[in-house]
């Protein structure tokens, strides 16, 4: 089920079921919780898509002060934030 606004980032996870490639400097990610895919190393997903870091009940990032560089620069009510919770850019964010 997707929300029809842009919800808080606490609690949602949406963006945490696309993949996350880690990038130079990523070193802090926790080892067991990274993968390989053709030389390009990644954050691990359940089957689902969800990061292995996501916290199924709470969706909450299990790792967070120890997350890769892309989930830190994400932006909350960003076109991508908005494509993945299929919502039009005109949709107005909740408080
Ligand atoms: S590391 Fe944390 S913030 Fe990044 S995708 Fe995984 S659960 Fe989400």
């Amino acid at each position: 089920m997707f929300p029809s606004v842009v919800p808080p980032c606490a609690g949602c996870g949406v963006c945490c079921h696309l993949l996350v490639e880690l990038l130079p400097g990523d070193d802090h990610v926790p080892e067991e919780y990274v993968v390989e895919h053709s030389g390009v190393r990644c954050m691990d997903q359940h089957g689902d898509g969800a990061c292995v870091a996501l916290d199924p009940e709470t969706r909450l990032c299990t790792i967070y002060d120890q997350r890769p560089q892309t989930c830190r620069t994400f932006s909350r009510g960003s076109e991508l934030c908005r494509r993945v919770l299929k919502l039009p850019a005109e949709v107005v964010e909740s408080s």
